[in-house]
């Protein structure tokens, strides 16, 4: 369990994280998503002890890091996968590390078989690709066999297989019972990867919610639907005062309803469908505009606060 309690650091003038109050509870993901320059990465080195908080605190499994007797098995972290020395193998670099952590080597072995790095574990590390160099820093997380787990956006940069290995990666560990805290910029990754979200904006909290909570209330109703019979739901859409907004082909664009609505006045008139999808895009938009605007959060529902700004 991860307790921030008003956490706030200031570089000089600059405030990066304000006032925060969140928690991270263990067998789940909790995402920490918010736009680049948000803060999260500071927040994530103030709850390593890397940083210092200007005022507030944060307590893992209720004390301070530097008060924590075992730190590597208590808490693991991925922050910055390039970090190990180039020309150590991988499996050196995480005999230093376990050597200097009083951790046995054969439990090196054992992290490398975790995230699938046997085969290349004599390799310079150097000449890992991202990708590998992901893997490796997870390994070196996981050699405490700690409870706790950090990841600053651990899948920027990594290819469709790669998002996917860890995504899965992330989630057996909670399913096993860790606390696993991930972060992102990006809303449509953590719809996929989190149940719960911590979400932040210019240094301040903005939601902690389920994922599904945080996607109804942020998102738009706007619903993409093709069907061979789009021009008879287009009728049917009208005639219920359902906004249709754009055509292209079988394909239309439904503003403020639902995919449940849709679907069903599609049933009622046996009209077939071949798609029926919530519009991603605007959903990504409504979280860039509410994380980068002027923003008031109640509970339940998703405001955005007039921030004098003509739009
Ligand atoms: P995120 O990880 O969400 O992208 P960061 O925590 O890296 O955000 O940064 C939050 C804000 O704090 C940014 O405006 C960034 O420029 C600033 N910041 C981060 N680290 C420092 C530092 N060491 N000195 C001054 N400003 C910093
Ligand atoms: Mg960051």
């Amino acid at each position: 369990m991860i307790e921030a309690t008003g956490l706030t650091k200031r570089y000089g003038s600059k405030v990066a994280v304000h006032d925060l109050t969140f928690n991270v509870k263990p067998g789940r993901v909790t995402g920490f998503l918010g736009p680049n320059g948000a803060g999260k990465s500071t927040t994530m080195r103030m709850i390593l002890g890397l940083d210092r908080p200007t005022s507030g605190e944060v307590r893992i499994d209720g004390k301070r890091y530097h008060e924590l007797k075992h730190p590597l098995r208590t808490v693991g972290a991925l922050l910055d996968a390039k970090w190990v020395h180039p020309n150590r193998s991988a499996r050196t670099h995480l005999l230093w590390m376990a050597k200097s952590n009083g951790i046995p080597a054969k439990r090196v072995d054992e992290v490398l078989g975790l995230v699938g790095l046997e085969e290349v574990a004599r390799r310079r590390a150097g000449g890992f690709s991202l990708g590998m160099s992901q893997r490796l820093g997870i390994a070196a997380a996981l050699l405490g066999d700690p409870q706790i787990l950090l990841f600053d956006e651990p899948v920027n940069g990594l290819d469709p297989e790669g998002i996917h290995w860890i995504r899965r990666f992330m989630q057996g560990l909670a399913e096993k019972g860790r606390t696993v805290f991930v972060s992102s910029h990006l809303l449509s990754e953590m719809a996929l990867t989190a149940q719960e979200l911590v979400v932040i904006g210019r240094g301040e909290l903005i939601a902690q919610c389920s994922t599904q909570q945080f996607v109804d209330n942020a998102g738009s109703q706007a619903v993409l639907v093709r069907s061979p019979g789009a021009a008879q739901l287009q009728q049917a859409l009208g005639s219920r005062g359902m906004k249709v907004r754009s055509t292209v082909g079988d394909a239309l664009v439904i503003d403020d309803v639902t995919t449940e609505q849709v679907g069903e006045l599609a049933a009622q008139h046996g009209i077939v469908l071949h798609e029926l999808t919530a519009q991603r895009g605007s959903l990504e938009d409504a979280f860039i505009q509410l994380t980068g605007n002027a923003v008031e959060y109640q509970t339940g529902a998703v405001a955005l606060a007039d921030s004098g700004v003509a739009r």
